[in-house]
């Protein structure tokens, strides 16, 4: 048999699925351009995309038509050399429907194999997202914000070429970088991005990820049913109807908290998180109401208490609050756990107001989900490119030219 290559492309639905689509394409026909054969495709359609929600595409190389043949003879690729996360919270965990439980980013990795993220946090930062790998994996960070756009605009920052000149670098005998950049030229048509995916080539480096390092937990999941279990016909158990519990927080009665999926948390499904400043609320309900998955608790001092292990970090609960800053919207890197805000703030008020403080002035003014009103394209896209490509005229690289790693 001879060499199989997959790449995996984990991306928040809807926002990211072109920016996916482009890369799993363009890997494929960069390597047709060595003769090697190849395909791309998205996870199975049984896996209907939602905003955010951690979706997958697949490209899958081989040296030759047969190895192809035997690497397509299943579902999706059990291990991959290669795995591109375009959204540095996804080292969180992945959390697909109601598959799996969560999934560490880095759980197809073969040994030896690279992750490469777009973020603007250092290693060390995305390290300690990431669940511990039983053997060791390089780390590659193209920085940049992680790029999101709408379900019909596509926000060319150029994370697209970035990325695969990357590549060109880190997995050598996948594809060239001149063939990368015949593929930009006859897709594309655009020089610059050819001078993005060459900048991109020389900057790369990789850090090497130990077993003893990264998020020690252990990512929850749960027993599938025996087939003796299952039930006749097609019969979805519902949640049960919560009611007054007694408050973990408290030890009183008289909060609510609904009873949700046990199967399904959601909460790798947001990019950021909602903060609320409890000394603003007016309990007026909103948030509690338009919530789409009935997030917010109500606590039994009736303030409301978004669920971070249910929260899918839509911002609707930051829209409709009418108390200016009471509800702010947080890059998801800045924490580390989905702890209760309420707990924290019933403890120790005056430390919760510092710590709303300091945290809200994450506050992303860059990451959002797409583009929400006219001219916010031309708002990001620009200044995002000055950075990376528009800083030199583009250089011709001829095949004997090609840089090596
Ligand atoms: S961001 Fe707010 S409205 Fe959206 S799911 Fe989370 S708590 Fe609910
Ligand atoms: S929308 Fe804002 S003010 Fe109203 S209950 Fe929710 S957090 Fe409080």
């Amino acid at each position: 048999m001879g060499r199989l290559y997959a790449v995996e492309i984990v991306y928040r639905g809807i926002f990211q699925k072109t920016l996916a689509k482009n890369l799993s394409r363009a890997i494929v026909l960069a390597a047709h351009k060595e003769g090697k054969p190849g395909i791309s495709f998205g996870r199975y359609g049984d896996s209907p995309e939602r905003n955010g929600i951690p979706a997958k595409s697949f490209a899958i190389v081989a040296s030759d038509d047969l190895t192809l043949e035997e690497g397509m003879a299943k579902y999706e690729p059990k291990e991959v050399d290669v795995t591109i996360a375009v959204d540095d919270t996804l080292c969180k965990g992945v959390e697909s429907w109601a598959w799996y439980g969560l999934q560490p980013i880095n759980r197809l990795l073969k040994p030896g194999g690279v992750l490469i993220v777009t973020s603007r946090e250092e290693p060390d930062a995305l390290i300690a997202m990431a669940h511990r790998k039983e053997h060791p994996y390089r780390l590659a960070v193209v920085k940049g914000t992680p790029s999101f756009s709408g379900l019909w605009v596509y926000k060319d920052d150029h994370t697209d070429v970035r990325i695969l000149g990357a590549m060109t670098r880190l997995v050598p005998d996948l594809f060239s970088l001149f063939s990368l950049q015949e593929v930009i030229a006859e897709e594309w048509k655009d020089p610059v991005k050819a001078t993005s995916a060459l900048r991109s080539y020389e900057r790369i480096s990789t850090v090497t990820v130990e077993p003893t390092q990264g998020n020690p937990e252990k990512p929850y999941e749960f027993q599938f049913p025996k087939w003796h279990e299952m039930r006749e016909g097609i019969a979805i158990p519902s949640i049960p109807m919560g009611g007054a519990v007694v408050d973990e927080a408290t030890g009183q009665s008289g909060g609510y908290r609904p009873a949700r999926n046990p199967t399904f948390k959601k909460f790798t499904t947001r990019t950021m998180r909602p903060v609320v400043d409890f000394d603003k609320c007016i309990k007026c309900t909103l948030c509690w109401l338009q919530c789409p998955d009935s997030c917010f608790d109500v606590m039994p001092d009736g303030m409301y208490d978004a669920n971070m292990e249910a929260c899918c970090g839509c911002g609707v609960c930051e829209a409709v609050c009418p108390e200016k800053d009471c509800v702010t919207m947080v890059n998801e890197a800045q924490f580390h756990d989905n702890a209760s805000q309420w707990d924290a703030w019933r403890k120790d008020p005056q430390g919760y107001a510092a710590w709303v403080k300091e945290t809200i002035a994450h506050r992303p003014v860059d990451r959002s989900h797409g583009f929400r009103f006219r001219g916010q394209y031309e708002q990001q896209v620009p200044g995002e490119l000055s950075t990376e490509s528009r800083d030199e005229s583009p250089p011709p690289v001829a095949p004997d030219a090609s840089p090596q790693p």
